[in-house]
């Protein structure tokens, strides 16, 4: 049985003004981003820093709004600008940041920390609150009984779970979780990740995780979306798109990720590595944004731009490369 689908983001754009009071442009952050997040599923989303991953994130969560596209939250339309729709957005899609030093008030306690959203809401009587910090901290692994602490006494993976904690208490169906690990130490990054696996199926929980490396949402995602300078350059199951990949940049990506296995390493060494910075954004390349650093592109790259589409005998994923169907991925050199 397919799962319903909770948020669904329609051709997202967003830019910024840039630039001095005599020479006003913009950059371009996400345009025309769209993807679905379904009940209890993990969609990772993967790209070098400044495509546009924390832009998108921050409009799912409702912390920013679109210039134009949709954002559905359980089929409404929360950028229609309703302030009971986008409550409903705020209480239901929950981010998990990705500073555990930054994102806690060092002036409260644990157990003001995450009992915040309910104090804000006005959910529940002081003990009551108090009860559910316990039950949230025990959920996350911490000792209940140090709630009365501050978070400079607790360690980078203890903050994150605080964090976590704090974005589970108001039941959210969805958890948007920006680069949740990037800050820690790699000892402690597998015990972050595990943890959202788990609260993931025991609450059944929907979680976007983005992430700059493959290799860390390989494991817990069950779909990969690939963004490349604001858009998407390809989309589909976790699997598929670390065997097959059907977009340049993505099988560039895989090519700095380490392999899997024995097998996958003779594989991934014909792949091609990423060379060169991503264009700027203010003033990004014409036709396929990729095309500057893509070992394939023709001019019909450089000024048509691809359309995000199911290649010829694929049905699990989509790809924006014209000449998707060309590809070898274990062929590329
Ligand atoms: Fe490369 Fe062309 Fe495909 Fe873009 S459309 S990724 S430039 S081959």
């Amino acid at each position: 049985m397919v799962a319903d689908v909770i948020l669904a983001a329609s051709e997202l754009v967003r830019s910024f003004p840039t630039g001095s009071a005599f020479s006003r442009s913009r950059v371009s952050a996400v345009d025309g981003v769209s993807l679905e997040l379904r009940s209890g599923q993990t969609l990772g989303v993967v790209g070098e820093s400044g495509c546009g991953k924390s832009t998108l994130a921050r409009m799912l969560v409702g912390l920013d709004r679109p210039d134009s596209g949709v954002l559905r939250y359980r089929g409404t339309d929360v950028t229609a600008g309703r302030s009971k729709d986008r409550r409903l957005l705020r209480q239901g899609v929950q981010m998990i940041f990705q500073d555990p030093y930054t994102s806690l008030d060092p002036r409260m306690t644990v157990l003001d920390i995450v009992a915040e959203p309910l104090a804000a809401g006005r959910t529940g009587r002081a003990g009551q609150r108090r009860d559910r910090v316990a039950e949230l901290l025990g959920l996350v692994g911490l000792d209940p009984g140090m709630m009365g602490r501050f978070p400079h006494q607790f360690s980078g993976g203890q903050r994150q779970r605080i964090g976590i904690a704090r974005a589970l208490a108001l039941d959210p169906d969805v958890l948007v979780c920006d680069e949740p690990v990037s800050a820690l130490d790699v000892s402690v990054q597998a015990q972050v990740i595990n943890l959202l696996g788990d609260l993931q199926t025991r609450l059944g929980v929907a979680v976007l995780f983005i992430a700059h490396d493959l290799s860390v949402v390989r494991h817990i995602a069950d779909q990969v979306a690939v963004m490349y300078l604001g858009r998407i350059a390809e989309l589909g199951e976790t699997e598929e798109i670390y065997q097959r990949p059907r977009h340049p940049y993505t099988q560039a990506l895989l090519s700095a990720t380490p392999p899997a296995s024995r097998a996958e390493r003779g594989k991934l060494g014909r792949r091609r590595a990423l060379s060169g910075e991503p264009p700027s954004p203010v003033d990004p390349p014409a036709g396929c944004r990729f095309h500057p650093r893509c070992w394939l592109a023709t001019d019909e790259c450089r000024s048509v731009v691809p359309e995000l589409r199911i290649p010829a005998g694929d049905s699990d994923r989509l790809s924006a490369c014209h000449h998707a169907e060309q590809l070898d991925p274990l062929n590329v050199s």
